[in-house]
């Protein structure tokens, strides 16, 4: 039985993991963030815990799984080798490419020449994306060629995200609702979670630029049993298949970022850790134990635990973002009103805060809060959220309004 979990990270996405594992197991967060129960500074490596969950990508493309496991440790979140699949487009879309997974069609280069000719043949609009880690910033979607050829130039300048920008993987763009399905992989075997949809964009109507994610919702109607089916037979177990014949034992979240194309679904990222903002409306729903789930993972055997189930009841969650942010965000902004959000019955992830000299609780990182409100439908979660959302404030705080709007247009009555 597992009843110590580690879960390393300090963000929203691990305030959500330790809330919902707190459940059934004593839960400790390394490093955590003052708003983060559990949170302790001791490194992971140095912590006695029956189970470490791995949150962010970063450690995991740089092997903390490895190192934890070296050590003997049980732990959910792949090696480094199957972390690549987030660390480097270019690779994951050659695996996509092996395992005959449905995606857009692309080229990657670290040649601008040759990159441009490439752009300058399909018909827009056109992606660009960096090959590394970029923090969910690294993708420019543009109907303007020209916008494309500039970004084009300045990401293999190295000028807009450093070395991670030196290859690019230009694709062409799809249209069409976007869907996120996390599935729970042993390393052979793969379960899904109920999926996810979340808004990338800063800016109400899907405007501004890319950011991590502004808010989510959970159920989505558009994916109902018969999309994640599709999407489990036809992405994620033949990418789980792949991974085998590499000789990679994939323990951990693969999360299938996907658009709902009018030529059926298409694969445009995997990511290798649970969504932020969509483990704070997917985990809160879960009826099962995950603590039993992520430790069935983690052993190599998912038959130990039984199925993910989950909960009847709908969740919204809004992200409350500081002054700045996509770009440079302010710190030091004091935070008020968490308590009273809570008091409405929601729940308040905090990520990007820390304490100031007095105490309180400041801004300290982009995506500051995420709001999660729950209710029968979407739209009462949405209407949960939001009231919730609107007793908290800090100078600057912005946040989207249209979060799960479209899906929570309610029949019109009488
Ligand atoms: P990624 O990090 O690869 O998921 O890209 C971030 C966002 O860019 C996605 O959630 C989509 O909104 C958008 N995007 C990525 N690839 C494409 C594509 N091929 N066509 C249209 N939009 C895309």
């Amino acid at each position: 039985m597992v009843v110590r979990v580690c879960v390393v990270g300090s963000g929203g996405r691990e305030h959500a993991l330790a809330h919902v594992l707190a459940r059934t197991a004593d839960v400790v967060v390394t490093p955590g963030n003052p708003g983060i129960p559990g949170s302790q500074a001791t490194p992971p490596e140095e912590v006695e815990a029956d189970l470490f969950v791995v949150g962010p990508e970063a450690p995991l493309v740089d092997g903390l799984a490895d190192r934890l496991r070296g050590a003997g440790r049980l732990v959910f979140g792949p090696g480094a080798d199957g972390a690549r699949l987030e660390g480097s487009k270019a690779w994951m879309k050659d695996l996509l490419a092996a395992a005959a997974v449905p995606t857009a069609r692309y080229g990657s280069f670290a040649d601008a020449a040759a990159a441009l000719g490439f752009l300058r043949t399909l018909p827009g609009p056109w992606v660009v994306k960096t090959d590394g880690l970029a923090a969910g910033k690294g993708v420019l979607v543009t109907g303007q060629l020209d916008e494309a050829e500039d970004d084009v130039r300045t990401k293999l300048s190295g000028e807009s995200f450093g070395d991670a920008g030196r290859t690019v993987v230009i694709e062409e763009g799809l249209t069409g609702p976007e869907l996120s399905v996390l599935a729970i992989c042993d390393g052979t075997r793969a379960v899904p979670l109920a999926p996810a949809q979340d808004f990338k964009r800063v800016g109400d109507g899907d405007t501004g630029p890319n950011t991590g994610g502004m808010g989510a919702y959970s159920p989505v109607p558009v994916a109902g049993d018969d999309v994640v089916g599709t999407v489990m037979d036809r992405f994620v177990e033949p990418t789980l298949a792949e991974l085998c014949r590499r000789g990679i034992d994939y323990r951990g979240v693969l999360y299938a970022g996907l658009m709902l194309t009018p030529d059926g679904p298409r694969l445009l990222e995997y990511n290798v850790r649970f969504g932020d903002p969509e483990a704070q409306v997917v985990l809160p729903r879960l009826a099962s134990d995950l603590a039993e789930l992520l430790a069935a993972a983690a052993a190599g055997d998912l038959r130990r635990a039984p199925p993910p189930a989950f909960g009847p009841d709908a969740c919204v969650t809004v992200v409350l973002a500081s002054e700045g942010y996509p770009g440079e965000p302010r710190r030091g902004d004091v935070i008020e009103g968490i308590d009273a959000a809570e008091a409405q019955g929601a729940t308040v992830f905090v990520a990007g805060v820390e304490r100031d000299g007095d105490g309180r609780l400041v801004t300290a990182g982009g995506r500051v809060l995420a709001v999660t409100g729950g209710g029968a439908t979407v739209a009462a979660a949405r209407r949960h959220a939001y009231a919730a959302a609107g007793c908290v404030s800090w100078p600057g705080m912005h946040y989207r309004t249209d979060i799960a709007l479209s899906e929570s247009e309610e029949a019109p009555t009488g």
